[in-house]
């Protein structure tokens, strides 16, 4: 559509309703199967569209830490360990099924909270979330046959601490396979989006999982610390930003506890003059403008061969012209909020930054909120290698554009950062795919299309973007141990019987 026509074609407001929440005013801990009041200073969570309160939120402090802790280890030890792999499997069925009964509910929450587009949390968000909990069911009783040895066992507690930008998703992606695999969990969500955690620490209520095999605690960085400190927990899992990740391992090496960290990205997105245009124009958009950009495998440095690169930025503009922002909770709404005023002065930040360094700025014409916290749609042409704006994550709705010549330039400048959690790849020729997708130093690599997840594949970073895998078996790995109970630091309990190896199958390696 031109972009002149859009007037003619006003949309009418078609907000999704607020009245299925069923919302408290405070929320307290979840520590042990139950609501608790916490003893650190409790907060505000907003809406970052409005800026308007929605609930008070208790703040755990060390002490809480010690508790919750405490409750994930009896429950480990007297109730989830003892469990068959079949029975655990039950009860993430039934948390699975009871995130979708309750989607719609989630999805409005998620947006309210987060500020993403329903469209997004409804189709995207919380369908995952619930094939994250049936993926990972159907492992807990097959461990035996992950390809991780003959009898792996769990590791013990599990201290998770996870960002804003996915809030429910990142919770599903911790949880899930650390209670598939047969440990207990005290999770920390970020600070400004805990209000679908603690919704479903409701629906575990409802799943009747025993008391103290999921514990979530509120708060913000100082209690994600003490959690990850805590000397009793046995196994730490971490996403957020690669500063904090890097602290995280300094804290956690030597004491034997397993860490997994995902982290920052900066990824390519490459497209090759015998791509088709259209569909690439619509995966770059759905690279960076999905969630707002606040993606760690966003396609944030758009690689267009040199010979396509007036057209495909044309076209890109046109597009993001029809983008609609506004209204998270609007069904027809595109772009939503930016999560905070911390995160909205960090993009403009680097925004001005690259400009300052010469780079081309372009931003989609779309009318601003009076209240809440947004950023336009935002290109960077003629980029250099060395701006900040290519080699930093901005974490926003902003694209820096670079251009190349041949596969082997493409290939050099995609690796040509610090991070290496994804790539993007547009060709019409599969042999040329592969061969360049062989040469990019990154953990996934999205062939003709973008930001695609699935609960069996695999997702993980090189380098600056951490180590470990989510999701799949792989995703398994990270929550099991084939150690001898005796060698491993924390672990207490011995294998159980349902979990030794069958008779006549070979021995772990
Ligand atoms: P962040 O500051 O690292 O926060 C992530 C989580 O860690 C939050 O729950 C945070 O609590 C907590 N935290 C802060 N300081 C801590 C400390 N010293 N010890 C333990 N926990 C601590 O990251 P952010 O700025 O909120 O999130 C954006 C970043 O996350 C981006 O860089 C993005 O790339 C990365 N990310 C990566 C992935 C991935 O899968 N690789 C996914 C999503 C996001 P508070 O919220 O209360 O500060
Ligand atoms: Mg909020």
């Amino acid at each position: 559509m031109p972009a002149s026509h859009q007037h003619f074609l006003e949309y009418a407001p078609a907000p999704e309703s607020t009245a299925i929440l069923n919302l408290k005013k405070d929320y307290g801990l979840f520590i042990d199967g139950e609501f608790v009041p916490g003893h650190g200073t409790p907060f505000a969570t907003i809406s970052p569209a409005t800026e308007k309160h929605i609930a008070q939120i208790a703040n755990a402090n060390a002490a809480d830490v010690d508790t919750a802790v405490a409750a994930a280890r009896r429950a480990y030890e007297k109730t989830w360990s003892k469990l068959s792999g079949a029975d655990r499997g039950k009860y993430l069925f039934r948390i699975a099924r009871l995130v979708q009964e309750r989607a719609r509910e989630l999805a409005v929450a998620e947006s309210l909270d987060n500020g993403k587009p329903i469209k997004e949390s409804r189709d995207v968000d919380i369908p995952l979330v619930a094939a994250w909990f049936f993926y990972y069911a159907g492992w807990a009783d097959k461990l035996d046959y992950a390809g991780l040895g003959a009898a792996p066992r769990a590791l013990g507690v599990a201290a998770q601490v996870i960002p804003w930008n996915f809030p429910l998703l990142m919770l599903a992606w911790k949880i899930a396979p650390a209670l598939a695999a047969g440990n207990t969990v005290v999770l920390k969500p970020a600070e400004t989006t805990p209000l679908s955690a603690l919704l479903f620490a409701e629906i575990l209520q409802q799943a009747d999982l025993p008391a103290g095999v999921v514990n979530i605690l509120t708060g913000a960085g100082d209690t994600g610390q003490a959690l990850v400190q805590h000397p009793d927990v046995n196994k730490v899992a971490f996403t957020g930003s690669t500063a904090v990740g890097r602290a995280i391992a300094k804290s956690v090496a030597g004491t034997g506890k397993k860490l997994t960290l995902e982290l920052g990205g900066k990824a390519a997105n490459i497209v090759f003059d015998d791509a088709p245009i259209d569909q690439a124009v619509e995966g770059i958009v759905n690279g960076i403008f999905f969630n707002q950009g606040h993606v760690c495998c966003a396609g944030s440095r758009l690689l267009v061969q040199e010979n396509i690169h007036e057209e495909v930025v044309d076209r890109l503009k046109q597009r993001l012209s029809t983008l609609r922002l506004g209204d998270p909770l609007d069904k027809n709404t595109d772009i939503g909020a930016i999560n905070s005023r911390e995160q909205l002065e960090r993009i403009r930040e680097l925004s001005d930054i690259g400009e300052a360094e010469g780079a081309e700025r372009w931003t989609a014409d779309c009318a601003i909120p009076e209240n809440g916290f947004w950023f336009a749609p935002t290109i960077f042409d003629n980029v250099s290698t060395s701006s900040r704006i290519a080699r930093e994550e901005i974490f926003g709705p902003v694209l820096s554009v670079l251009t190349f010549r041949t596969p082997a330039e493409a290939i050099s400048k995609a690796n040509n950062t610090p991070y290496g959690l994804s790539a993007g790849i547009w060709s019409d020729k599969g042999s040329k795919i592969l061969a360049v997708a062989d040469e990019l130093k990154a953990g996934v690599i999205w062939a003709n299309t973008f930001n695609r997840f699935d609960p069996s594949s695999p997702f993980g970073g090189y380098k600056e973007s951490g180590y470990g895998r989510e999701g799949g078996r792989h995703g398994l790995a990270a929550y099991l141990t084939n150690a001898p109970p005796d060698r491993e630091a924390g672990a207490t309990t011995l294998v159980p019987a349902e979990r030794r190896a069958p008779q006549g199958r070979g021995r772990a390696k």
